[in-house]
């Protein structure tokens, strides 16, 4: 059996063609012997697939494609999946990441921390998506606790161990920092140099603030409440029977209506607690039985 190698690297790529034939090269140049690099295609629809499956030819990487695309997360985690290093890195593949940082990655990872983030503190994105980011950074780390500047960062190193046990869905992939600092894991942050895209384009527009807006609610429900939500909406019940119970002892009439309104909403959110209750215990008897991804050919 040959040695496992010491860092895998993962990519997912969705129409990059002009930019895997680069990377590869950049990233031989920038490690030494002892590495894998796994591409996971995102269901491309240009010579992304063809390209890579002649640099797999060469000998020098492991290949998955899904039979359509399934979004970023989807990617990491069948990536996630297939590495074997003590140490897994993360990086786009539209060559915006220095793959000649990666040893700065790894002497933070054995340091101690189960996760380093990439900090891009100079981007060259456009105005609108830096604004967008900065917002996104701010209010994540107010609601969760956890102060990055770049908690979407996509270039990131893990402890492999730690890697192979997140289970994703969804786009949850941008609170990874927040998800793995919830289960105790010690996280850092890095400065990283980011370059302008040179080829292709963004696969992220406008929607992605709304989208990461959403998810926020969904990420500190997932790292807090998880395991019991009735507490989170019986709390929130709370004032809703106590106003009910002023107004309707009140002795005015027209409050009756509004103290009938505020058992209601009472009632409805004691309930959506309960539904909530057994959606996660069928959630967790169902994790890793639902498959987040379809693939359609595998090259080691
Ligand atoms: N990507 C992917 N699946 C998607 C969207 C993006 O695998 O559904 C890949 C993309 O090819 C790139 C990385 O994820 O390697 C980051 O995407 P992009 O560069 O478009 O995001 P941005 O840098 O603009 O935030
Ligand atoms: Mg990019």
């Amino acid at each position: 059996m040959p040695e496992p190698p010491r860092i895998s690297v993962v990519i997912p790529v969705l129409n990059e063609e002009d930019s895997v034939d680069r990377l590869v090269t950049a990233l031989r140049e920038a490690l030494d012997s002892g590495f894998e690099l796994i591409f996971v295609d995102d269901g491309s629809t240009d010579a992304t697939w063809t390209r890579l499956k002649t640099l797999h030819e060469s000998g020098c990487v492991r290949l998955v494609r899904f039979r359509r695309n399934f979004g970023k997360t989807a990617a990491l985690m069948a990536g996630f999946r297939l590495t074997r290093g003590d140490i897994v890195i993360t990086m786009d593949g539209d060559l915006q990441d220095d793959p000649s940082e990666i040893p700065r990655f790894v002497s933070k990872i054995e340091e101690g921390y189960g996760l380093v983030s990439g900090w891009k503190r100079t981007r060259h994105d456009p105005w609108h998506k830096v604004a967008a980011s900065r917002i996104f950074n701010f209010v994540a780390g107010w609601v969760t606790g956890l102060r990055l500047h770049d908690i979407n960062c996509g270039f990131k190193a893990y402890r492999g161990d730690l890697a192979r046990s997140l289970r994703l869905h969804g786009e949850m992939h941008r609170f990874i920092p927040v998800i793995v600092a919830a289960q105790g894991f010690r996280v850092a942050e890095i400065e990283v140099t980011h370059h302008a895209r040179k080829y292709g384009r963004s696969k992220y527009g406008f929607a992605r603030l709304f989208k990461g807006c959403f998810d926020l609610v969904t990420v500190s429900l997932l790292t807090r409440f998880r395991e019991r939500p009735a507490h989170l909406f019986g709390f929130a019940s709370l004032p809703f029977f106590a106003a009910a119970l002023v107004l309707g002892l009140s002795g005015i009439f027209p409050l009756y209506v509004l103290a009938g309104v505020c058992w209601i909403s009472g009632v409805i959110l004691l309930t959506a607690g309960w539904v909530a209750e057994m959606v996660a215990g069928l959630a967790a008897a169902a994790a890793g039985q639902t498959p987040l991804y379809s693939i359609e050919e595998q090259l080691d």
